[in-house]
């Protein structure tokens, strides 16, 4: 994943700074020149590097009174907090965009050029949309190329989502009408129409795609973009601009290039929200974008919003547990028994790299290497868990603690031991797993509600 050496380069910067006693006009320079250089190698255009470079600059020098070292803490903070708000800045167009909602027909319209990655991504919103218990279907509007039904029909079947294309008529227009009468009239929640995005000339594409967004009347037009592209996203978007007025746009391919900091910074500024990333060639590899939690998981902070969202996908499965359990997320009431449950969930979830980067406080190298040795990892944690007794499990891991008359932890208790020989593992390895446990409590319980971890990151200013 190429996004993640981005978030190790700034990850460093910023932890880097913890080892320097003063945050000195010096540590403040070279904390920034590592920075800019690692989103120059994004692609990030310069302009919006420098202006972060000197926001940065100018909030840290505000706080700065020249004399006084017992600020320098303070003075961490601010620059970390600083750097966190203007990365968000930068890949935030401040516009919502639009979601589909429940109870009535929502049409969206795929454009973009050939090759982005739009059919693909049509079935991947398709499958996104139906987790969340849309009805989908998909319009196959594209008759330029060949091909291209066929690539749906397998898609769409692949997924189980209904589809509509044809393999005789030429008229894109009409194929798109029809579709979405028809889906409209068997009361389909989301309509996704895939247009062409190759004519002989470039202005009979748009012409078309003006067409059929006159003839279905998208509630939303996407566009899709390849984030190989770079900073040349905003010169994309704004010749697509002109012609199709597009309320959303989709990156794709973010797995595969250095240069996806680049596209989506440049379609910032545009100001146009980003809704999802492409990250793979699978069906499930859409990631949803917002900028603050993509910021979170990039600097490998977490993302508990994300994790939200996955726990909610999972609440149709069982959805009374599922309820409890992002209550008790909120309220930071996590037992060893709840988190044991998240991480069996997080291995029924899919890829344990990306599922891992959401949950604050999994060791890192949880992160890297392959997603098998990721499943072996959580497999020995489990083990671990599978020999606590049952009000160990529900604890918040204070059996395994010897406490002193102050309250204050002061070591481990023999149980520690029973559980490492029950379990064929090592002691170090339970007392990690319970070191990880507590920072996932403390984490859900600092960041008390909606906003996540940020609306305590906030409160240190
Ligand atoms: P279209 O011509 O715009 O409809 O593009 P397609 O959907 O046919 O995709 C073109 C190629 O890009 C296919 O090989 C897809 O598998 C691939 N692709 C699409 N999205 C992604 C993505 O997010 N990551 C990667 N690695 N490949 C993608």
């Amino acid at each position: 994943m190429v996004l993640a050496d981005l978030g190790r380069k700034l990850n460093a910067a910023l932890s880097s700074l913890n080892r320097s006693a003063v945050v000195d006009e010096k540590v403040l320079d070279a904390t920034l020149k590592e920075i800019t250089a690692a989103l120059l190698e994004s692609d990030v255009n310069v302009k919006l590097v420098q202006s972060l470079r000197q926001k940065v600059k100018a909030k840290v020098k505000a706080s700065f009174d020249g004399t006084d070292k017992s600020k320098d803490l303070n003075r961490k903070n601010v620059l970390q907090k600083a750097v966190f708000d203007e990365l968000v800045a930068l890949v935030d167009p401040g516009v919502e965009p639009y979601k589909p909602k429940k109870g009535i027909c929502n049409v969206l319209m795929a454009v973009g050029l050939q090759g982005n990655g739009k059919t693909t991504t049509c079935t991947k919103l398709a499958v996104h949309y139906q987790k969340r218990g849309f009805r989908c279907a998909i319009v196959c509007a594209d008759t330029f190329r060949a091909g291209a039904f066929d690539q749906t029909r397998q898609s769409a079947t692949k997924a189980k989502v209904a589809y509509y294309g044809s393999y005789t008529e030429t008229d894109p227009v009409a194929i798109a009408a029809q579709g979405v009468a028809k889906f409209k009239k068997e009361r389909f929640d989301v309509i996704i129409v895939d247009t062409s995005g190759r004519h002989k000339q470039e202005s009979e594409l748009f012409e078309e795609m003006v067409q059929i967004g006159d003839a279905v009347h998208p509630n939303m037009t996407i566009l899709i973009l390849d984030a190989s592209i770079g900073q040349a996203a905003e010169a994309q978007s704004h010749a697509f601009k002109e012609s199709a007025n597009f309320g959303a746009i989709i990156v794709t391919k973010m797995d595969g290039h250095a240069k996806g900091g680049g596209a989506i910074s440049a379609v910032a500024a545009t100001k146009t929200p980003i809704i999802f990333l492409g990250v793979g060639e699978h069906l499930q590899d859409l990631d949803r974008f917002s900028p603050q939690p993509f910021i979170s998981k990039l600097l490998g902070l977490g993302d508990i919003q994300g994790l939200m969202e996955h726990m909610q996908d999972l609440a149709t499965q069982n959805p009374d547990r599922q309820k409890d359990m992002v209550k008790k997320l909120e309220e930071g009431k996590l037992s060893i028994r709840d988190w044991r449950e998240q991480i069996q969930n997080v291995m029924n979830m899919g890829p344990i790299s990306k599922i891992a980067s959401m949950i604050p406080g999994l060791p890192a190298d949880l992160l890297s290497g392959s997603d098998d040795d990721g499943s072996q990892r959580m497999k020995r944690m489990l083990f671990i868990t599978d020999s606590m007794t049952a009000a160990e499990l529900d604890s918040d891991g204070s059996p395994f603690m010897t406490i002193a008359k102050d309250g204050k932890p002061t070591g481990l208790t023999w149980k520690v031991v029973r559980v490492a020989k029950g379990s064929g593992t090592s002691v170090r390895e339970v007392e990690e797993l319970l070191c990880q446990y507590r920072m996932m409590a403390n984490m859900a319980k600092q960041a008390g509600g909606k906003n996540g971890w940020l609306s305590s990151m906030q409160k240190m200013q």
